[in-house]
């Protein structure tokens, strides 16, 4: 079975899901297809606890917070959301043929390609003996913290040393019993700024744990050089791998490109495929701006563009 859909949207991060706002605002019937199994893009997989700034209205906002009001405004009736979608979409006769990975097909008047800086996946640190394993398998091994509930009541290990890792152990202290920042180096390498707020919020329930090297963990079970260490949850912010290619892997058919970003008419987010769209942090333009603000003009751009076209261009 092929289902009908206006407008296509590669891509749920900021600009997919304004986009998706967008079309609902004139009557357009949207998918999203993202390919991760959650929304918001950058904003969750880089800085949830961040404050955002330059959106008006929204100042100290942190960017997870951020991501649940614009979703909450964004995802209408008239918008599906396919989650863990990975899609690959040819043109025929006029109109996208969308094939997901789990081979549901959909068939789009228009695509509007939001894929920003393409699919970040968090880097597990294969190395360690069991940790494929447990990450598959249990909730013992989480990457990055996504769902804050997880952690109610419960012994957390955050690994690394950066300022996620911070920002992590922060936030999930909040909520847990007690959490331990484990990290093999005797410095961590966050700004300095991270230290001083880590510090003032510590009521005592953050401990570290420095120069430990991770060698196996089990179920509940963490050994290093130095000790075991019992714990409920060990949550690894060891950085994110990004697959920046992914949308030329995507699209069948070829739009113009500028240094590895789609080429776009800013007065309209065309691209030079007819019906194909982009916008966000994957387009490019004379005086492009990366930002919040940007992915929000771009959506409103390019769905008021789709919208005359289809009432004939009045
Ligand atoms: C650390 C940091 C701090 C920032 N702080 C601010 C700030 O304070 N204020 C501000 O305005 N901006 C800030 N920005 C910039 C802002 O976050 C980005 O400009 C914005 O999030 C870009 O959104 P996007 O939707 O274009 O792309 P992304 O956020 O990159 O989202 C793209 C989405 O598309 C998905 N995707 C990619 N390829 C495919 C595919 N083939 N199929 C399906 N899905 C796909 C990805 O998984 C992702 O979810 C910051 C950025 C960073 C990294």
């Amino acid at each position: 079975m092929i289902t009908h859909v206006d407008v296509a949207i590669i891509g749920g991060g900021v600009a997919g899901l304004y986009s998706a706002y967008m079309c609902s605002t004139v009557g357009l019937a949207c998918h999203i297809f993202e390919a991760l199994p959650y929304i918001g893009g950058q904003c969750i997989a880089f800085y949830p606890n961040k404050p955002i700034y330059g959106v008006p209205g929204l100042h100290k906002i942190p960017a997870g917070e951020f991501v649940k009001r614009l979703s909450e405004q964004c995802l209408t009736d008239n918008v599906v959301l396919h989650m863990n979608a990975s899609v690959s979409i040819t043109k025929s006769n006029g109109s996208f043929e969308i094939i997901a990975s789990n081979n549901q097909k959909f068939d789009a008047n228009y695509i509007i390609i939001a894929s920003g800086i393409g699919v970040m996946k968090p880097s597990i640190p294969v190395s360690i003996k069991g940790v494929t394993e447990l990450a598959n398998n249990s909730d013992f091994v989480q990457c990055y913290c996504l769902n804050p509930e997880l952690y109610a009541g419960q012994k957390v290990v955050v690994a690394g040393g950066g300022n996620s890792a911070i920002d992590h152990a922060i936030c999930i202290s909040k909520i847990a019993k007690s959490v331990t920042l484990l990290h093999k180096r005797d410095n961590f390498s966050c700004d300095k700024n991270k230290i001083d707020e880590l510090n003032k919020i510590n009521n005592g329930n953050i401990d570290f744990k420095m120069n430990h090297q991770i060698l196996e963990l089990q179920q509940g079970v963490i050994i290093t050089d130095k000790e075991v260490i019992n714990t409920d949850r060990i949550v690894f912010c060891y950085g994110l791998h990004v697959n920046s290619d992914n949308i030329q892997n995507t699209i069948s058919f070829t739009v113009k490109m500028e240094r590895n970003l789609i080429k776009v008419e800013q007065s309209s987010m065309k691209t030079s495929e007819n019906a194909c769209y982009a916008v966000g942090d994957v387009v490019s333009y004379p005086g492009k701006t990366r930002g919040i603000l940007s992915c929000c003009y771009e959506a409103q751009t390019s769905v008021s563009a789709i919208s005359k076209e289809l009432s004939g261009g009045i």
